[in-house]
């Protein structure tokens, strides 16, 4: 597995990023035994970077990380945009992951440079953390072009983690390409960069060999987050990563169904998720919450909203 340091982090991380939202409660919800075994098979094969969020409610699956190898890299994130918020949930990141430092510290899901002022709060209570060594980088997430260009306005920030792939789905306000020339900048501009969602959510699985080679061309990219649910996944992954010739077996195995939003029949119609989704793929139908699976990305953004738990991608 090939390594890269990240921006000007000095933190060197696998190609591959382990995206663990796929193996905690949000979706397969795998018992700690699986998570640590799949942590296990990544750690293996040289993976050392693992990306979470404080939504994912994983942190005990990944202690399993930094007990097998203290010293891999943990890159979470937080809605928070306030000083006592992010204090608040980089305290409980630090307890659950049992470690007295996070690698990099994200806001999540900043849209423009405005949102990066208006969040500023957050990001004077993070660089104070950087300084009492809490945290070693900090940065955003986006789904945004424009969240892209507004990070590279703050020298503070040191880490984008964007929306890229072959087709540009996700990507809120543009294609692909346009994203693509935004990372660019923020490469000559010293941030380290790790993408998000190569295989789209999984919409992209029928063009799964086109869309692994357009992200693993992007030289820009210090490392490309994937979401992974299985030993066979983290193998299938690692040898498109390596460039190496993926075995029909293993290739067979991991070409399950498809993966779907599912959306329990107790829930309520409150509308609460609707208003948490912006591919603007929930409606509700006789008083109930229906994902058009056409325009749904599988970020599960939604699900963190429903209070009921209704919502899992299965
Ligand atoms: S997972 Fe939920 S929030 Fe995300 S795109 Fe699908 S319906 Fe919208
Ligand atoms: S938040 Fe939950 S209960 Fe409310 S409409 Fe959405 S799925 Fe249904």
């Amino acid at each position: 597995m090939k390594s890269k340091i990240l921006g000007n982090t000095g933190i060197r991380v696998s190609r591959m990023c382990f995206g663990s939202l796929t193996i905690g409660p949000l979706q397969k919800n795998k018992t700690l035994l699986e998570s640590r075994e799949i942590i296990a098979a990544a750690l293996d094969c040289g993976v050392n970077f693992f990306d979470t969020a404080d939504l994912y409610n994983n942190y005990d699956h990944l202690r399993a990380a930094i007990q097998i190898q203290p010293n891999v890299v943990i890159a979470t994130k937080s809605y928070d945009y306030t000083a006592a918020g992010v204090r608040s949930s980089l305290n409980r990141a630090l307890t659950e992951l049992g470690r007295d430092y996070v690698d990099l510290y994200l806001l999540h899901e900043q849209e423009s440079k405005k949102t990066i002022e208006g969040h500023w709060e957050a990001i004077e209570a993070l660089i104070a953390e950087k300084k009492a060594g809490t945290v070693r980088a900090i940065g955003i997430s986006t789904h945004r072009v424009e969240g892209v260009y507004g990070a590279n306005l703050f020298p503070e920030l040191d880490v984008i983690h964007p929306l890229i792939n072959l087709t540009g789905i996700g990507i809120e306000d543009g294609t692909a390409q346009e994203m693509a020339a935004a990372i660019h900048e923020a490469k000559k501009a010293g941030k380290g960069i790790y993408s998000m969602k190569p295989l789209g959510g999984g919409n992209l699985l029928s063009q799964k060999q086109a869309s692994f080679e357009y992200v693993l061309n992007i030289a820009d990219l210090d490392a490309i987050a994937i979401g992974v649910q299985s030993v066979n996944e983290v193998l299938y992954n690692v040898k498109k990563f390596n460039g190496e010739t993926v075995p029909d077996d293993l290739e067979d195995a991991v070409s399950s169904a498809p993966k779907k939003l599912h959306i329990s029949d107790w829930c309520t119609g409150c509308g609460k998720c609707l208003k948490r989704c912006n591919q603007l793929a929930l409606i509700l139908v006789n008083g109930k919450a229906s994902v058009d699976e056409k325009k749904c990305v599988l970020c599960c953004y939604c699900s963190v909203a429903c209070k009921d738990f209704c919502i899992k991608v299965i």
